[in-house]
Parts: structure tokens; C-alpha cells; sequence
């Protein structure tokens, strides 16, 4: 299988659904390697707290 978003090879994949934030045609199945997959959920916490400081 094929990471969606860095296009990596790899044995397990985890399927993201995007949040029907943006819109719902957008609204589809990817399939991320578990780096791709933490940082997608990552950064959608920090958009749900948004008060957050991160430095770095
Ligand atoms: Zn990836």
C-alpha cells in the first residue's frame, strides 16, 4: 500500500477520513503511513484548541 500524502510505501496504511470541514465533496477516504497519519491528527487538534503555543 501507498501512503496518499507522501507517497511512501508501506506494509499498513490507516485510513483518514477528512473532515467535512473545508466541504463535502472533500469529504474522502486517504490512506496515510502512520507518520502521515499522526501529523494529520496532530494538527487537527491544534486547529480545534487554536490557543495553543508552539514553538519551534
Ligand atoms: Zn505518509
Amino acid at each position: 500500500m501507498k501512503c496518499d500524502t507522501c507517497g511512501k510505501e508501506v506494509k499498513e496504511v490507516r485510513r483518514v477520513v477528512i473532515d467535512a470541514d473545508y466541504d463535502r465533496s472533500l469529504s474522502r477516504a486517504l490512506y496515510n503511513c502512520p507518520e502521515c497519519y499522526a501529523a494529520k491528527e496532530s494538527a487537527r487538534l491544534k486547529r480545534r484548541s487554536g490557543n495553543d503555543t508552539v514553538s519551534g
